[in-house]
């Protein structure tokens, strides 16, 4: 019964994010604690941390805070242009901007 259903529906069995849309295995996601049927895809996760960091600082000040804001609006200027495509430096700035704030 359980084979002819995935084989209907080939997403029976996962989950989906529910910021992205993402479709993968429900262990791939992150669980929210009160509402454990709210699931988040890894990617989400990260850029939430990342934005729930941005909501912090806005209530602090202060040279790290500054420093942070300098590497957000730079990553905003290179995402606006593409430079995150880029064949040389898309890699690395990448990298980058999964380690920075
Ligand atoms: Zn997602």
């Amino acid at each position: 019964m359980t084979a002819q259903t995935e084989l209907q529906d080939p997403s029976a069995g996962r989950s989906e994010c529910w910021c992205c849309g993402v479709v993968e295995d429900p262990d791939r996601f992150v669980h929210l604690g009160n509402h454990p049927e709210v699931t988040v895809c890894t990617r989400c996760a990260h850029s939430l941390h990342t934005w729930a960091w941005e909501l912090e600082d806005q209530a602090k000040t202060g040279p790290a805070v500054r420093a942070r804001d300098a590497f957000r609006r730079l990553r905003a200027h290179g995402m606006e242009h593409g430079w995150h495509h880029n064949r040389v430096i898309g890699k690395p700035l990448r990298w980058l901007g999964k380690h920075l704030p």
